[in-house]
């Protein structure tokens, strides 16, 4: 298992967690680009969002909506952001999908 996120999930590599189900697992990103910035991943192996399936919405419409509940309980009451990267063009750089939560700070338009 070579995947970094996998390991993260499995606890071989440490995170410092903010959720975690059946389903999913939420930590912080360990370089963080806002005051509050949480990663969240489908404790399952997949690639990236380019590789789901209608099979996969309710995984998919979970993490967003766990993210919402993240920002609340994190006092992100003006707002926050959340990203999926996909792909080289995208600007993933893990190849375990995740959905970035990003607050605490003004966001600008259009990202980089
Ligand atoms: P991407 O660029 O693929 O959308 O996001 C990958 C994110 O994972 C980056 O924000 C990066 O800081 C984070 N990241 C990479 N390796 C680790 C790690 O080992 N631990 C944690 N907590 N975050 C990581
Ligand atoms: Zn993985």
């Amino acid at each position: 298992m070579d995947c970094i996120f996998c390991q993260i999930v499995a606890g071989a590599v440490p995170s410092k967690k903010a959720y975690e189900d059946e389903q999913i697992y939420a930590f912080a990103d360990i370089d963080p680009r806002a005051p509050v910035h949480l990663l969240l991943v489908p404790k399952k192996h997949i690639p990236s969002l380019a590789q789901t399936t209608e099979a996969d919405a309710s995984l998919l419409g979970h993490l967003q909506a766990t993210a919402a509940r993240l920002a609340q309980e994190h006092g992100l009451d003006k707002g926050y952001r959340t990203v999926m990267n996909t792909g080289p063009e995208g600007g993933q750089t893990v190849s375990h999908l995740h959905l970035h939560l990003l607050g605490g700070r003004q966001m600008h338009w259009p990202p980089g």
